[in-house]
């Protein structure tokens, strides 16, 4: 039964500018306008059925004539607490993420994490809206819960209106000094140059019919339907987060963004060695809100999952498997399998003899990143791996050093550095730039790598 599926929408930004409230408001408003039954719930996603938006947002949605024009059944919209989680959703190519929302607090504008998201957006190729949060901060912003913001700049006094678009001017003199073209979403006249922005409150909920008809719109136009055709095949998907729960032993929370993932299936995923194969013993999801009892009695397990879903595997083999890495079901031959992971993970790390640095990350999502991102700014990886930094990264940094100095250096991104290698690394001359972003571990080094060659 191929089908067209809701586009994964990822919501990202820096910490504190209201993702996971905005988020939660929008589950509200689907729980508030959900036909019976329709609303689901994934680990680490949820669910919210166009149905609700429309009857949420209708007036808007004459507004925009979007009436009878949206073939999307919803959207599954994934919250991203760091920003190793949105390098995570990583595919070969690209994002499991089909469209992204990169939300901004309206009185700040861009800062740290949201610019490294936008990075990140852009490197994977992405399309994007940009929420500006916390309208309801504009000074003497008149609220009303739940207005689309169409309506509600309409009633507003005419300073509060001149705060507002002093705001987003400067969030628009920001994108534009960063090379992107964008506008507020109802001035916006050419959607495949400019990124909309929406401004919207996560208190108040205004501007929330309008964030979500336009991310409907951005999905239409810029995500394919056949990205969207999910098949019956076996299962492929990502491997989000490892963990440890009691009574279960390993779990690995996945999300399935093709295919059909069964208990009994064996996995083939990855870790810092390669390739590891895993039986699926149980599959397990949240309950939907209206069959759940208590807060213990949270979840269920079932007997098989369908694209695109997020989903717990309970399973044998999976200790070691490393975040960032493809998970796929073997139908045909496992050898075949271990074949496509093996190749996959190679093509994220680097190994080679020419002269470079080392990147070192904790993820294969936030090394993929990394790398990307060092090859934005010229800076050639002889070496790239996930895991601490290691003796054998000081010996690679360290012949790299010989034929630059300016290559003798580790950088070490979200990975702690174990003393006995710091001190080698000191001894061999290598100089180790260790940080949590990205960004500033890279100007670091080059601050570095300047003062050398002066
Ligand atoms: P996250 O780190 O991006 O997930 O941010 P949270 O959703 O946890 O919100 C961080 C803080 O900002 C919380 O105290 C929220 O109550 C507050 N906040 C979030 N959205 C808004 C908003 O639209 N308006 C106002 N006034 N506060 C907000
Ligand atoms: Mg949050």
């Amino acid at each position: 039964m191929a089908g067209i599926r809701s586009p994964i929408a990822v919501v990202v930004g820096h910490v504190d500018v209201g993702k996971t409230l905005l988020l939660d408001k929008i589950r509200g408003t689907a729980v508030a306008y959900r036909e019976p039954g329709m609303i689901t719930q994934h680990i680490g996603m949820s669910f919210v059925p166009w149905g609700a938006v429309e009857r949420f947002a209708g007036p808007l949605v004459d507004r925009l004539r979007l009436r009878g024009r949206i073939w999307i059944p919803g959207f599954l919209f994934i919250d991203t607490p760091g920003h190793a989680a949105f390098s995570n959703l990583r595919k070969r190519g690209g994002s499991v993420a089909d469209v992204a929302v990169l939300v901004v607090d309206i009185t700040s504008g861009l800062e740290e994490q949201g610019l490294e998201s936008l990075n990140l957006i852009r490197a994977r190729g992405v399309p994007f809206v940009i929420a500006a949060n916390k309208l309801d901060r504009i000074y003497g912003w008149q609220s009303e819960e739940n207005r689309p913001f169409l309506f509600a700049v309409e009633r507003q006094e005419w300073h509060a209106v001149a705060q507002l678009e002093e705001q987003i001017g400067r969030l628009i003199d920001q994108l534009s000094r960063l090379g992107i073209e964008a506008d507020r979403y109802d001035r916006v006249r050419d959607f495949a140059t400019q990124v909309p922005i929406v401004p919207t409150s996560a208190v108040t909920g205004e501007g929330v019919a309008d964030l979500l008809l336009v991310l409907a719109g951005v999905s239409q136009r810029f995500v394919s339907k056949e990205r969207l055709t999910v098949r019956d095949g076996p299962a492929r998907g990502v491997v989000m987060e490892v963990k440890e729960e009691r009574g279960l032993g390993t779990v690995a929370d996945v999300i399935i963004y093709d295919g059909v993932l069964r208990r009994g299936d064996t996995v083939v995923t990855a870790g810092l060695q390669g390739p590891i194969t895993a039986k699926v013993k149980m599959l397990i999801v949240p309950k939907p809100l209206d069959e759940m009892r208590d807060p213990e009695d949270r979840y269920k397990y079932v007997d098989e999952v369908r694209a695109a879903v997020g989903v717990r595997i309970v399973g044998e083999g999976l200790e070691g498997v490393v975040p960032g890495a493809p998970i796929v079901a073997v139908e045909g031959s496992l050898e075949e399998a271990v074949k496509a992971v093996g190749e996959e993970i190679a093509a994220v790390k680097i190994e080679s003899d020419k002269e470079g640095v080392v990147a070192k990350a904790d993820t294969f999502g936030t090394l993929e990143s990394m790398v990307l991102f060092l090859r934005q700014s010229n800076i050639p990886v002889r070496r790239a791996d996930v895991g601490p930094p290691s003796h054998k990264d000081v010996v690679e940094a360290a012949l790299s050093r010989r034929r630059d100095p300016a290559y003798g250096a580790i950088l070490a991104f979200n990975v702690r550095v174990p003393p006995e290698v710091e001190k080698e690394a000191q001894s061999s001359g290598v100089k180790i730039v260790r940080g949590e972003i990205l960004y500033k571990v890279v100007d670091e080094y080059l601050r570095w790598a300047n003062e050398l060659k002066a």
